[in-house]
């Protein structure tokens, strides 16, 4: 039986983004690397492109292990992700939903099948 919460079990059944452990690290940096002043923060278009588009920057530079001792960048970096995160699940529930033509038929689909079924009882 494993107890509630067992930090190893829990870094074990991590997925394979390893959202445990690095959830594990945001709390630790948000906790431990207060940076008020902003000292040596990275600019916005760059926290930015960290979430939206990280394959434009070069993840191997130095400044950007700033974000692992910076509260303040970690912040904004988690409320980049949150908004990535509901735009991404509003647009699959756009793609989800049908469209207004297809609702159209859908709902002529729906009128026309009783009066067909009714036409085939009746002949
Ligand atoms: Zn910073």
């Amino acid at each position: 039986m494993i107890p509630p919460f067992d930090v190893d079990h829990e870094y074990e059944q991590d997925d394979d983004n390893d959202t445990f452990l690095f959830e594990g690290l945001q709390q630790y940096v948000l906790t431990h690397y207060p940076n008020p002043e902003r000292l040596d923060c990275l600019d916005a278009a760059t926290l930015r492109a960290f979430v939206y588009a990280p394959e434009t920057l070069d993840l191997e530079d130095r400044k950007f292990l700033h974000v692992f001792k910076c509260a303040e960048c970690t912040r904004e970096l988690m409320a980049h992700r949150v908004e990535r995160d509901q735009r991404l699940e509003l647009h699959a529930a756009r793609s989800a939903r049908p469209n207004k033509s297809t609702r159209r038929a859908i709902l002529k689909a729906s009128t026309a099948m009783p009066l067909l079924l009714f036409f085939l009882v009746l002949l």
